[in-house]
């Protein structure tokens, strides 16, 4: 590799966020939501979503209840989209990309681990079919069950905690966290760590540019910009 190929602050550690990034769960969160709104004749639309996708817990029921204007209370909606999560979470599948990404990073012992806003809940139905991925990593964080996580994304908590459990607890600078969703890219940004920004194709590109680094699709990344160790093939 030459120094011209390094175009950013080389890392040691690299953190994943799970739904649309890992996981094509944010397809079926939109599918869920805009069914819910729909009863009550509202609209669920891209803006709204950009805007909360990311956030845990009850906080984000609370903040969706109130930007679709639904006629429920946050406790309402967490009842009827869990009822609808179970029907539709097993169907998850990996985002293209994110199987070899991981594999790789292992292969070369490079410490990996998961910062989901997700419960732990949630994540077991998520990932009903794909039990041996998430084995790989590790450790995960659920940000929505995790005792320690007390703000949710865009707080930078999530992303200090997760970096905090590797054995060796490397500085934020050291990290490298993979996100689809502005909060995401905020909470990375405010940690202190680089941010690879893997957006839906709808961002816009105000949203985009504000992460380290934009790739439209995660197999197009080349782990050698961040001193990560490349892909066999690009190595000759
Ligand atoms: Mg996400």
């Amino acid at each position: 590799m030459t120094k011209k190929d390094m175009q950013f602050k080389p890392v040691t550690h690299v953190l994943f966020d799970m739904d649309g990034l890992l996981l094509d769960s944010e397809r079926l969160y939109t599918v869920v939501i805009e069914e819910i709104a729909g009863k009550y004749g509202k609209i669920y639309t891209w803006e709204m979503k950009s805007k909360l996708m990311g956030r845990i817990g009850r906080e984000a029921a609370a903040a969706l209840v109130e930007t679709v204007g639904l006629p429920i209370t946050p406790e309402e909606y967490i009842y009827q989209s869990q009822e609808i999560f179970r029907r539709v979470f097993p169907s998850c599948e990996v985002m293209p990309g994110a199987e070899k990404l991981v594999r790789h990073l292992k292969s070369k012992k490079i410490p990996i681990a998961v910062a989901t806003s997700s419960s732990e809940e949630t994540f077991k139905l998520k990932t009903t079919n794909h039990r041996e991925f998430f084995k790989i990593f590790d450790h995960i964080v659920f940000g929505s069950s995790d005792p320690e996580v007390k703000n949710g994304k865009p707080a930078p908590d999530i992303f200090l905690i997760c970096a905090s459990r590797f054995p060796d607890k490397p500085a934020p600078e050291n990290c490298l966290v993979f996100e689809d969703a502005p909060n995401g890219v905020t909470a990375a940004l405010a940690a202190g760590m680089q941010v690879v920004m893997v957006p839906d194709p709808r961002m816009d590109e105000l949203n985009r540019s504000r992460a380290t680094f934009c790739v439209d699709r995660l197999e197009n990344f080349k782990p050698e910009v961040f001193g990560l160790p490349p892909y066999d093939s690009a190595a000759t």
